[in-house]
């Protein structure tokens, strides 16, 4: 049997929801392109995502900052020391692989979930020689010595070689909030606890076992940074606060299903360097079971602080009350949002035995799918029923985004809008003619009712929930 993700990849290469990156050219590994329908998706997402936490709440300011920063921005972070990945190199085959990835299958294989994140380059090396370990490529145990490897994207600055700077293209995209600050503070005058938001690419420069868009050197984050005062406020209690918050737009809004969910604390070793505490959570995979699908960390002061000392500029947030001056503590909630896409296509695909074949449908929430709608003509040599349907299409188009189809037979034209998710098929007859009416017809029950062409926008949208 084919796996499902193996099915989930070659229906978005074939109905154009995602592409290899450079494909014409042998590809570049770790890297796609969204397609048509992609697009819509992913913008599907991150608009929802901008529209429940930023818009719809009084308490979050949004930004968009630059994907280049100055370099002393991720000196002040940590990450230029700290942001790196164990690599070892195989003598014999001179494939390189990250040392904790080969840790974790070699234990996976034997029934055992550890996590190596964190551990010490001697400690890594340690594991792999008392269990043997060989590559997987070539079956040699011939390793050089784990080595750290920075994961920050080099770029330069400056087209003549002498005055070339480097610079990082972003690792994450929270540094973005942290050092525009003051900028918020100065402008928006906003009262403790607040958050900010942002939305946009983050890179690593890693090497990454594939799982098509799981892990990619080019990714797209959606991130709160919500400050508050220590003092006042218990993080535990807005960390609980955020996580469930969390778990509200996963299950409910994107409707992932429960059961495939679920939340991990990071070990000591695993977190990160600027963490006090941090959470996954997780989403079953079909490759190797659960892993992270969005994260939640206490940050405490760790990146104000140090952009304060590192910059000279007073990055204090004052008290109008009691005119105290003290650098806020943050918890960040971290959304993928190519995981988020990735996890609504797995988790909405379906195969259902029909009559004469199987179909696959996209159970996607409709307001999520790229398609609301699509519109037949019954026939398509029959210029009457073709006039009228286009007629309904024209109507449909600049209130939800419609697709047309006058190919093949009707249920041909069914199946191929329920594999992308569209909610609803509209098909025009001859009755249609008559009573200015259209029969529409719901992806997941199937079911079919007659809707007067006039009431169909307004009886669209409100099944669609827009
Ligand atoms: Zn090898």
């Amino acid at each position: 049997m084919v796996d499902k993700m193996t099915k989930i990849t070659s229906l978005a290469k074939r109905r154009g929801f995602i592409f290899p990156g450079s494909e014409i050219y042998g590809g570049l590994a770790n890297t796609y392109d969204y397609g048509p329908l992609g697009v819509e998706l992913l913008r599907n997402i991150k608009n929802l995502w901008w529209k429940h936490f930023v818009n719809k709440r009084s308490d979050i300011y949004g930004l968009d900052s630059g994907i280049i920063m100055s370099p002393k921005v991720w000196q002040a972070s940590g990450h230029t020391d700290s942001f790196t990945d164990v690599l070892i190199d195989c003598k014999k085959c001179k494939s390189r692989i990250r040392a904790d990835h080969l840790i974790e299958n070699h234990f996976e294989k034997k029934g055992k979930e550890i996590k190596v994140e964190g551990f010490s380059v001697e400690k890594i090396k340690e594991i792999i020689d008392k269990e043997k370990i060989a590559c997987s490529s070539c079956k040699a145990f011939d390793w050089t010595k784990p080595r750290q490897f920075n994961l920050l994207f080099e770029t330069h600055i400056g087209i003549v070689d002498e005055s070339r700077s480097k610079a990082y293209l972003r690792g994450e995209i929270a540094q973005g909030m942290f050092i525009n600050f003051k900028n918020v503070l100065d402008s928006q005058s906003p009262e403790l606890p607040f958050g900010l938001a942002q939305s946009g690419a983050a890179f690593r420069n890693e090497i990454t076992l594939g799982n098509f868009i799981f892990r990619t050197l080019q990714f797209n984050l959606s991130e709160l940074e919500y400050f508050f005062n220590p003092k006042k406020q218990k993080w535990q209690n807005l960390f609980d606060y955020w996580k469930k918050e969390m778990w509200k737009w996963t299950t409910e809004i994107l409707g992932v299903n429960k059961k495939n969910l679920r939340w991990r604390e990071h070990t000591d070793d695993e977190r990160s360097h600027y963490s006090e505490k941090t959470e996954d959570l997780d989403y079953n995979f079909p490759f190797g079971g659960f892993k992270e699908l969005y994260g939640l960390a206490y940050r405490t002061d760790f990146d104000l602080k140090n952009h304060m000392e590192k910059s000279g500029v007073d990055l204090r947030y004052t008290d109008e009350k009691t005119k105290e001056k003290f650098i806020p503590h943050v918890v960040e909630p971290t959304f993928g949002m190519d995981r988020s896409f990735l996890v609504c296509l797995l988790d909405s695909y379906f195969e259902e035995k029909g009559k004469k074949e199987n179909r696959v449908v996209l159970k996607l929430k409709p307001y999520l799918a790229p398609y609301k709608a699509a519109v037949f003509p019954l026939l398509a040599n029959k210029e009457e029923l073709v006039k009228k349907a286009k007629e309904v299409y024209g109507m449909l188009r600049p209130e939800l985004s419609t697709d047309w189809d006058d190919r093949g037979n009707i249920g041909k034209r069914y199946y191929a809008q329920d594999e992308i998710g569209t909610p609803f098929c509209i098909t025009i007859d001859y009755d249609s003619l008559k009573q200015n009416d259209v029969t529409v017809r719901d992806r997941d029950t199937t079911k079919q009712i007659r809707v007067k062409i006039e009431e169909l926008v307004k009886f669209l949208k409100e099944k669609i929930e827009i």
